[in-house]
């Protein structure tokens, strides 16, 4: 039962690639990050990095040339985005052909424009309502505090005094 539940949090167990390495250096493999996908059918293949990880040298590196590899032999565009701790920037750049069809060469984004171009790839617009929970970094727009659902602006706490301002204007102070 824990090792279920552990799958459903994404947690990964650190140990399955130190016993990888085990196995000796002609044997490498590299876990391949996001697949991301409409309708159960993928629409690009993404190596995230976060702005303090190393920089890729995609030339040198072996693992990305199977990611890529991978992407190509399915005919899917291959990305590497490098993103702020923070989120607030996305640094696209095109690994393959397919890729460049999308982002000629590599481009700064806002968050916004980055998932624009996912949903374009999915060919869809942004829907109007994670804009703006994105905007909100996914929390009560009225206490900033208490986490909410992508199709909710307010928590159940603010919404209820909301609606309870609705019903009978401000209340005396
Ligand atoms: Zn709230």
């Amino acid at each position: 039962m824990p090792e279920v539940k552990a799958e459903r949090t994404g947690w990964r167990d650190p140990e399955i690639s130190g016993r990888h390495r085990m196995w000796g250096f002609d044997c490498p493999a590299a876990d391949v990050d996001w697949i991301e996908y409409n309708h159960g059918v993928p629409v690009a293949m993404v190596e995230y990095k976060h702005e303090k990880a190393k920089p890729v040298e995609a030339r040198k590196d072996w693992n990305l040339k199977a990611f890529v590899a991978v992407a190509t032999s399915a005919q899917l565009p291959a990305f590497i985005v490098r993103y702020a701790g923070d989120f607030t920037w996305w640094k696209v750049r095109p690994l393959n052909a397919l890729a460049q069809k999308t982002v000629r060469a590599t481009t700064r984004m806002d968050e916004r424009t980055y998932v624009a171009m996912l949903y374009k790839l999915r060919g869809l617009l942004t829907p109007e309502d994670v804009l703006h929970y994105v905007e909100a970094d996914g929390v009560c727009r009225a206490c900033h505090n208490h986490p909410v659902m992508v199709d909710k602006v307010l928590c159940s706490e603010c919404n209820g005094i909301s609606e309870a301002f609705d019903r009978f204007g401000p209340m005396n102070s």
